[in-house]
């Protein structure tokens, strides 16, 4: 568990939890999840954030859940298949996260 955010406030957890819980919702029939405007799908998981529960991608490539987006379709990340797989090291042959 590294880059984690600063620890909020606590207003600032009670408006996020709302957010993060819409957004693990849109998530959760999806195949997997784009970073932004990423092209690379990759394997969802959930982490508990300040007691949420929230979306995150396997990899740990991104750790803004609100920059994750639905995709449809197979699992392209090498990394997020590595992890999938039990294989914890670097992944050779992938240059880009997103
Ligand atoms: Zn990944």
């Amino acid at each position: 568990m590294t880059n984690h955010p600063e620890h909020p406030s606590a207003p600032e957890v009670e408006h996020l939890a709302v957010t993060l819980r819409r957004r693990r919702a849109e998530l959760a029939d999806a195949d997997g999840a784009r970073i932004g405007q990423g092209t690379v799908v990759h394997g969802l998981t959930t982490h508990m954030w300040a007691g949420i529960e929230v979306p995150a991608v396997a990899c740990h490539a991104a750790v803004d859940p609100l920059r994750l987006h639905a995709a449809a379709g197979p699992v392209t990340c090498r990394r997020c298949l590595g992890r999938s797989r039990g294989v914890r090291e670097q992944v050779p042959g992938q240059t880009s996260l997103l």
